[in-house]
């Protein structure tokens, strides 16, 4: 087979190189970003995306790079324990250790940084780089990420919304705190729903905080790491101790203020010489905690039938038709929990699991 190009390289594209080189095949990867651009949160990944991640990544140096959490314990704001549950293999990286394992086997020369791909708007269907120039392959993997500019231009129907949760993730150095939590995942909600704050462990001394908010409660916009304390201090003023303690300890240098956007409907996963796999295939809402092993059960799958498959369309059509229903149920279930999450306390289900399983 010719020469594939690889347009994004976050943990989908990044995936997809991984299994492409694996099997031999030839591929070039294309990313926006520069090669040290790397801000962004953490990851918890469930059992099976360890273990597709171990196929690609030697497991012994994945697991010296994040940390397995134990148990889920949830509590209301004040501190009161509300349920646990024993973990099984829940896994904890953050997203620059597992962009940086995935680069390792990719060599220098077949990833090029600082390059944004686009479709072309006078030659329909053909990829086009920064400086002009065609990227004439005999097919391409679309893995821009959610908001992918190359899907909106191919399904130019699609209808992509605003979902009603916000997300402020941080991951700070705090050897005290983090021997606070243990390897609990811990998550604190509000009794009037529509708030959470949950921690956890991604090693010895480093753990990831997140906070969601009920964007019809909460109104916050992209301003400055000093004015996101100031506010998140406000808004959990009242909250457990570890909650406060948290806040005020921690640095806002690199905290992330995420929105969060979902697909009214899924799009085909392919055209005729396009295919799209994670989030610019599927965007899943963080709820589901999905997103990694989705995007890595895509790549594996699409290469898979490549291997198999002489016909581009039947590798392409194979694809689809394996991961859809699939990616169908995650979205199904983000949703449930994202209307659990809007919930007062006293509604919540028995069923506590923090993520979306098949
Ligand atoms: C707040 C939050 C929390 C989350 N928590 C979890 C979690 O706990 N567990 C989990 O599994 N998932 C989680 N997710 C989802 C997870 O982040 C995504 O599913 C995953 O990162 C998807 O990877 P991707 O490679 O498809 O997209 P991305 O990681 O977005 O990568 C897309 C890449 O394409 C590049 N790019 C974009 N446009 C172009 C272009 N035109 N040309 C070239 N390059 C381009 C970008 O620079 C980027 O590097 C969370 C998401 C959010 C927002």
């Amino acid at each position: 087979m010719n020469k594939i190009a690889v347009v994004g390289a976050g943990i989908s594209g990044l995936s997809m190189a991984n299994y492409l080189e694996k099997h031999k095949i030839d591929y070039h990867l294309y990313e926006r970003r520069k090669k040290e651009d790397l801000a962004g949160h953490g990851f918890l990944i469930p059992q099976e995306g360890i273990e597709y991640l171990s196929h690609i990544i030697d497991p012994v140096l994945l697991f010296k790079h994040g940390n397995f959490l134990k148990k889920y314990i949830q509590y209301s704001h004040t501190g009161k324990v509300i349920a646990e549950k024993k973990l099984d293999q829940v896994f904890a990286i953050s997203r620059l250790s597992l962009i940086h394992l995935l680069t390792q086997n990719i060599p220098d020369n077949k990833i090029t940084y600082g390059e944004t791909v686009s479709l072309c708007d006078k030659e329909k269907g053909r990829l086009i780089k920064s400086d002009g120039t065609y990227l004439d392959t005999p097919m391409a993997v679309i893995s821009d990420g959610s908001r992918s500019r190359i899907r909106r231009e191919v399904f130019k129907e699609q209808k992509m919304r605003l979902v009603r949760e916000c997300e402020v993730v941080n991951i700070i150095t705090d050897r005290e705190i983090t021997s606070r939590i243990d390897d609990d995942f811990i998550k604190f909600h509000h009794e009037d729903g529509g708030l959470t704050f949950g921690v956890l462990k991604l090693s010895v001394d480093t753990i990831l905080w997140y906070a969601q908010f009920d964007i019809e409660k909460y109104r916050i916009n992209e301003c400055s790491g000093n004015q996101l304390k100031q506010y998140m201090l406000e808004v959990f003023e009242n909250w457990d101790p570890l909650v406060s303690a948290i806040l005020q300890s921690s640095s806002y240098q690199n905290i992330h203020l995420w929105s969060v956007y979902e697909l009214e409907k899924l799009n085909p996963f392919f055209t005729d010489r396009m295919v799209f796999i994670g989030d610019a295939a599927h965007p899943l809402i963080p709820f589901t905690s999905q997103g990694v092993t989705s995007a890595l059960k895509d790549a594996f799958v699409l290469t898979k039938y490549l291997v198999q498959e002489s016909c581009l369309t039947t590798a392409f059509t194979k694809y689809e038709a394996e991961r859809k229903a699939e990616i169908e149920t995650h979205i199904n279930n983000g949703r449930a929990l994202l209307n659990q999450f809007l919930l007062p306390l006293t509604q919540y289900s028995k069923n506590i699991l923090p993520i979306s399983y098949k």
